[in-house]
């Protein structure tokens, strides 16, 4: 467990947010600046190809309370939150989207209530979601009614990954030895006391979502396999049902044959095959889903690598990336040492 350094860690997975940086950064320092307490911003570059990191760096200068956590390649949203996660030293910790759809006004509100109420998370809740597209509204409605009815009642359809933590939830959420954890199922079933904040979910300020519909079935495929084993009954289920249709048929067969009707043709016989044949490779699939995580986490590769870290001690500085070093004038730790300390397994 790290000593906590500061009272407040603001952690921010940043995936190609050139247009989005400047306006992020412009609301959310008067927030924090107004708190009255101690607080970092870890900003996790998670492999942007755009001029995320420069511009992080640029602004850094100017904002010394800016950290900036490069990860050598795009890991995607939930594993970039686990590096922010790991890297904070927040007594309190808030992860907050960087396209300011999660207003940044909303965390004082956060940390009064979790010290007020003295619970250890309070999650941000969305009131109201019409700027999202319906496409996006739709298929959140479909993954969180799926999500109650296989991991818990506890999941709630507004919650999404804004949400403020306590150092101790943190501290289990970082030992976690899951390879994707997904957060949002995640943190509600700890069972740390916990309370809400209700917001409306605004518009992407500038840019793209990251999220198509390829991540959003990816993040669906995490969150049931890494919940529930209930496809795995499903698919002993589903097996069952055409042996026992496969029986009927069998029994239709004998019949025509007994009573002297022609026997059906190719007909049936095709059905029958195709059926059989489509119902063993989707439990061949969600087999191979289960199978796969079990692969990875024997495996044990980090999820992530940690680029650079601007806040690493200057003692065991060594040139890393030039380039990014001279526009922000900051050191870095060895990226061989880096990679000890701060990946995960
Ligand atoms: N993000 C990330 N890595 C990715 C995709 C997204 O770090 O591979 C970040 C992104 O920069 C943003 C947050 O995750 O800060 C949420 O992504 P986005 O706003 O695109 O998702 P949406 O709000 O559309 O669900
Ligand atoms: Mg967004």
């Amino acid at each position: 467990m790290l000593a906590s350094l500061v009272a407040l860690s603001v952690v921010t997975p940043m995936f190609n947010e050139r247009e989005a940086v400047d306006h992020f950064v412009a609301r959310l320092r008067p927030v924090l600046d107004g708190l009255g307490v101690t607080y970092e911003v870890v900003a996790v570059d998670d492999g942007s190809s755009d001029a995320t990191v420069s511009r992080l760096l640029q602004l850094r200068a100017d904002w010394p309370q800016l950290r900036v956590v490069a990860l050598r390649r795009n890991v995607g949203h939930q594993t970039a939150l686990r590096a922010g996660l790991r890297a904070a030293r927040g007594e309190h910790i808030v992860s907050i989207d960087a396209d300011l759809q999660d207003p940044p006004e909303v965390i004082g509100e956060m940390l009064a209530k979790a010290q007020t109420e003295k619970v250890d998370v309070v999650y941000g809740v969305r009131s109201d979601r019409s700027t999202d597209t319906v496409f996006k509204r739709r298929t959140a409605g479909v993954y969180y009614w799926m999500m109650r009815r296989l991991v818990g009642q506890w999941v709630s359809d507004q919650a999404g990954d804004f949400r403020l933590m306590s150092r101790a939830v943190v501290d289990v959420l970082n030992d976690l030895p899951e390879p994707r954890p997904v957060y949002r199922l995640v943190v509600p079933s700890l069972g740390f006391s916990s309370a809400e904040v209700g917001y409306v979910r605004e518009d992407r300020v500038a840019g793209k979502t990251k999220y198509p519909l390829s991540r959003m079935i990816r993040l669906t495929v995490d969150s049931v396999t890494g919940f529930s084993a209930a496809p795995l009954k499903i698919a002993t289920g589903v097996g069952l049902l055409s042996f026992a249709l496969c029986l009927v048929l069998i029994v239709t067969a004998l019949v025509a044959w007994g009573v002297g009707t022609t026997v059906p043709g190719w007909t049936s016989l095709y059905i029958a095959v195709l059926l059989l044949g489509g119902i063993q490779l989707i439990c061949v699939g969600m087999l191979g889903e289960y199978i796969g995580r079990i692969y990875a986490a024997i495996q044990g590769r980090p999820a992530y690598l940690v680029s650079f870290d601007t806040s690493q001690p200057l003692d065991t500085a060594q040139p890393f990336d030039t380039a990014h070093q001279e526009s922000a004038g900051f050191t870095v730790a060895d990226p061989a040492d880096q990679r000890e300390r701060e990946t995960i397994s």
